[in-house]
């Protein structure tokens, strides 16, 4: 970590400490003096821009839209429009892909997760250079935004999170020994992957799929809420597809994952996006390429108080100590670029950097 950077952890331990000492009361000119200061951030947007542009409720309406536009093919489906289907259609069989989590054979699937794309390529014996590249590419420039702003499955925890302000942040140390479970199931569903993949141009895929079943090829799908949501809940109620039939087979197994998809959200209302920060698979290889990412968020040092207040890091979904990060650029593999620290940084310090 840099000088700056070390100079600031050192700031930002002293404001922890500080928080755990009784507040003084505070004199009328102190409180005036703060009001003015909230006043000056919330016309940061220079008028009127500021009525149109919110962030948080720009965010809140494109994560909305992305949940219908990710399935958009039920429109069609559902109202039966024959030419718009197939053209549809057309477009279905390019399934774009993008740095979140999204079952590639959904039924009504218009796009796919980068994760589950190339999971399903290895499987089926092919490199997934095209998915790989597109999804390096995007996570260079804009890190880990997807994440932030389309991802279904951080949306609806970011919905449930929205029912309560008060948020259970764990000790630091426990917090980084469970953000390390999302890598060691990276590890496991990328090894049977890879695995499947050397058996398949070997042709003996046949005997992976006795020994392991469809774990072979599908070894994050029974925990992964998408692929339950967008999947298989459609198909438990018309089935499609034999494929599926050992997920659906019966209804105990089904409920079970429904169960835990619910849990996702219900633990999120304290815990916010804890199935991101620490099971989530796709969104640990997501944060390896992000983290030096072109465009970033940054602190301006000019205007930071980092011993006075640690707003940025209380409303931080991703539970990131922002300021133990050098000014200039929060290189975090968890940040998702929500830009939640930025509409609440009381001084306006947060920036978005570039480069
Ligand atoms: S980390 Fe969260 S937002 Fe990112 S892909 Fe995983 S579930 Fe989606
Ligand atoms: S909320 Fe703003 S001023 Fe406070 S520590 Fe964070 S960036 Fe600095
Ligand atoms: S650091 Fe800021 S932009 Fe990044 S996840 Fe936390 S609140 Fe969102």
């Amino acid at each position: 970590m840099s000088e700056e950077g070390e100079r600031s952890e050192e700031k930002a331990d002293e404001a922890d400490s500080e928080e755990t000492k009784p507040k003084k009361k505070e004199s009328a000119p102190e409180k005036e003096k703060k009001k003015d200061k909230k006043r000056k951030v919330k016309g940061r947007i220079p008028y009127p821009l500021s009525l149109l542009v919110n962030i948080r409720m720009l965010r809140r309406l494109v994560q909305i839209f992305f949940i219908f536009a990710i399935n958009a093919y039920i429109f069609t489906a559902w109202f039966g429009l024959e030419q718009v289907t197939i053209f549809w259609e057309q477009f279905r069989n390019l399934l774009p892909t993008l740095p979140i989590i999204a079952p590639l054979e959904a039924p009504f699937a218009m796009i796919a997760g980068s994760f589950d794309t190339m999971q399903r390529e290895f499987t089926a014996g092919i490199f997934p250079f095209f998915t790989l590249g597109a999804m390096i590419i995007i996570l260079a420039i804009v890190g880990r935004a997807a994440c932030g702003w389309v991802c279904p499955i951080g949306t609806f925890q970011d919905f449930a999170s929205l029912l309560t302000r008060e948020k259970i942040r764990p000790a630091p140390n426990t917090e980084e020994e469970l953000r390390r479970v999302k890598g060691y199931l990276f590890i496991i569903v990328m090894f049977l992957a890879v695995w499947m993949f050397v058996s398949v141009l070997q042709n003996s895929a046949e005997n992976l799929i006795n020994t392991l079943g469809l774990f072979a090829y599908a070894a994050f799908d029974p925990i992964n809420p998408a692929y339950i949501i967008f999947k298989l809940a459609p198909e438990q109620a018309w089935p499609t597809s034999i494929e599926t039939l050992w997920l659906i087979s019966t209804w105990g197994i089904f409920l079970a994952q429904i169960g835990f998809v619910a849990l996702v959200v219900i633990v999120s209302i304290w815990f916010p996006r804890w199935f991101c920060r620490w099971l989530c698979p796709a969104g640990w290889l997501y944060g390896v390429i992000a983290r030096d990412s072109l465009i970033g968020i940054g602190r301006n040092p000019a205007k930071c108080t980092p011993k006075e207040c640690n707003t940025c890091e209380v409303v931080c979904p991703m539970n990131i100590r922002i300021r133990r990060f050098p000014y200039q650029h929060v290189h975090s593999p968890d940040c998702i670029m929500c830009l939640e620290c930025l509409s609440h940084c009381p001084n306006g310090a947060i920036e978005i950097k570039f480069g």
